[in-house]
């Protein structure tokens, strides 16, 4: 069975597109080259939203709507945990 609990939040290095969230705060919100408000990600592709010592989300209850239609266990997810050093080894 699919957990998270043992992936390193692959899915929190995509582009999260935001269609008038109220949870994330403007300093994170970024426009992309489409003209799309975007959540800012940083450098090393993660979400900055994401707590980097338990990956998780910092906001999840208030989640923006992308990230609540992403399917734990579905094929995205799956193609994600199949990435070289997707899945914790400790
Ligand atoms: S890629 Fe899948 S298993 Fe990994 S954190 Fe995201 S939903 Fe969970
Ligand atoms: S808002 Fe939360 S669930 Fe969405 S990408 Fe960022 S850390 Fe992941």
């Amino acid at each position: 069975m699919v957990s998270c609990s043992d992936c390193n939040a692959r899915c929190c290095r995509q582009e999260v597109p935001l269609f008038g969230e109220t949870a994330v705060p403007e300093w994170l919100v970024e426009v992309d080259e489409q003209g799309n408000r975007v959540l800012h990600r940083l450098e090393d592709g993660w979400c900055a939203l994401l707590d980097r010592s338990s990956m998780r989300c910092t906001i999840y209850a208030d989640r923006p709507f992308v990230c609540r239609q992403f399917e734990l266990g579905g094929i995205e997810c799956l193609e994600l945990r199949a990435e070289p050093g997707a899945l914790r080894t400790s």
